[in-house]
């Protein structure tokens, strides 16, 4: 007998089963292939008091989700298909049991919203209704407080995996940074914050740290590039979301010899300004210091990574050792970038400080993260966003980056 129809079953992410009418003359793949735009969330809104809060949010197409939790600190993940966020900033502000909401891109091809509260949360809805014959797709979360206890039932019910979990550190041998193979030099440039993680914002151009970051890195890339035996990568291309530790693992993949990250935060001084280099220690150089690494390594947990808790180093007095030449090298291209911008760029008092970023882990990486000024200065953002700015002092960075090796790194390999 011809069957004219088949009906084809196929599992989504979210675990729904979906029913696919498909002509069996028609290849099923025809008959749900994915349109390749991405979804649309084109307005939101929040309402709700500090017991239950609800979320709307309308999309162009019909939206395949899933709702995650994380803790510490209490966390509602909601993962999407890849979705351009045409939201104005106050349609979906902090508001209710949340304290803070984040959306953006996590990696190629997937979204997220997160949903920070101060206390432990339940969804005790999640729906997409069809809007005025399917011209709109309408996603309601409802969301309530729940006692602990039913927050950790929720959290053990769910069987879920972060896609994005860093890759493990064993995977990479350890090596003393100054007894490198031949070949080319390699500067893994890390362009900070991106994707969901927007970091700082300029006061005056609204322009989001991200993309300063990402434009001097390209810049800065081009630069190292020029100079001979050098190669230069990006740790990201594209504004997408990198764990703190994914950053650090590729350097280390690419078998790195030095790491570079780029920041312009803000601050609460309006009037502090300048650029500021920073190398790793457990105890900060000063307060400002201290805040800062601080709110950098709260740039996973805006994502809504779950932090495992790495077990404790067992003492390794090679690992010990490596980590005292690396700390020595990352301290010396310091004082090579601060060297250089002397007269040339504008830097903060103590230009040179040290506390305990994230970014600046890897043992046998020399890292340095360059502050290159604050986005809360008006002074400081003009220049910031400024092509010819960034290429001026992306230029003298590679000059340090040169110097650093000619010196450093021909006397201490
Ligand atoms: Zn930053």
């Amino acid at each position: 007998m011809l069957r004219l129809l088949t009906e084809t079953f196929f599992r989504v992410a979210a675990g729904a089963i979906v029913a696919v009418l498909s002509l069996s003359l028609v290849t099923p793949a025809l008959a749900v292939s994915a349109t390749a735009a991405p979804l649309l969330a084109f307005s939101a809104r929040i309402a709700g008091d500090d017991a239950r809060t609800r979320l709307i949010i309308d999309f162009d197409r019909k939206p395949d989700f899933k709702v995650h939790y994380v803790a510490n600190p209490y966390r509602v993940l909601i993962d999407l298909p890849e979705t351009a966020f045409g939201l104005k900033a106050e349609e979906l502000e902090a508001r209710g049991i949340f304290s803070d909401i984040r959306y953006g891109t996590m990696a190629a091809g997937r979204s997220r919203i997160v949903l920070t509260a101060s206390r432990p949360v339940g969804v005790v809805l999640a729906e997409v209704q069809e809007e005025q014959g399917a011209a709109s797709y309408r996603l309601v979360i409802d969301t309530a407080i729940v006692t602990d206890q039913a927050f950790q039932a929720l959290m053990e019910k769910q069987s879920w995996q972060e896609a994005a979990a860093p890759a493990s550190a064993e995977q990479t041998p350890v090596m003393l940074p100054g007894s490198r193979a031949d070949g080319p030099f390699v500067i893994a440039v890390d362009a900070g914050h991106g994707g969901i993680d927007n970091g700082a914002r300029g006061g005056v151009t609204k322009t989001e740290e991200k993309h300063v970051t990402l434009a001097f890195a390209r810049q800065l890339t081009e630069a190292l590039n020029a100079l001979p035996g050098t190669r230069a990568i990006l740790t990201r291309d594209k504004d997408e979301f990198l764990s703190l530790s994914q950053r650090v693992q590729l350097a280390r993949n690419e078998g790195a010899n030095l790491l570079i990250s780029i920041h312009a935060d803000t601050l609460k001084q309006k009037d502090i300004r300048g650029a500021t280099v920073y190398t790793i220690s457990d105890k900060a150089s000063d307060s400002l210091a201290a805040s800062l690494a601080e709110r950098e390594n709260l740039s996973d947990q805006i994502a809504g990574i779950s932090f495992v808790d790495e077990p404790a180093e067992v003492a390794d007095i090679l690992l010990d050792l490596t980590r005292r030449e690396t700390q020595a090298f990352s301290i010396n291209l310091a004082q090579s970038i601060v060297s250089n911008f002397k007269d040339q760029v504008l830097l903060i008092n103590n230009p040179h400080r040290h506390a305990g970023f994230r970014v600046l882990t890897a043992p046998d990486v020399p890292s340095i993260l360059l502050e290159l000024g604050f986005m809360s200065n008006k002074d400081d953002e003009k220049l910031l966003v400024d092509p010819a700015w960034q290429k001026k002092v992306a230029g003298l960075v590679a000059k340090a980056v040169e110097q650093y090796r000619s010196t450093v790194v021909a006397n201490g390999g």
